[in-house]
């Protein structure tokens, strides 16, 4: 299986319904919502590094600021990174962790 490396053609944030939306150059479109979206920053801080558990876990409990995403901005050619209602913006989301997400390839 050839390892294409897909990209978004675009992303809107939709406050309305809390959700992160993709569109990517394949026509595919995801989905995320901000709840989970943000538990599964993958910064050392969130998710830890080496011996290091990280501050985030499934019981974590957020604030409202915490997930609600103010913007996304691209990172290089290869991810994107939210900024979130706290100011909390060291997660790089790659678009293939976003895609694997969703379950696509
Ligand atoms: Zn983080």
């Amino acid at each position: 299986m050839a390892d294409v490396f897909h990209r978004p053609s675009e992303w809107a944030i939709s406050p309305a319904e809390r959700v992160f939306r993709i569109t990517w150059d394949d026509g595919k479109v995801t989905e995320y919502e901000w709840d989970p979206l943000r538990r599964a920053c993958p910064c050392a801080y969130c998710s830890g590094e080496g011996a290091f558990a990280g501050n985030v876990n499934a019981n974590t409990k957020f604030s409202e600021a915490q997930t609600t995403l103010n913007e996304v901005y691209a990172v290089g050619r290869y991810g994107l990174t939210p900024e979130w209602g706290d100011g909390h913006d060291t997660g790089i989301y790659t678009f293939k962790m976003l895609r694997r997400a969703a379950g696509l390839d």
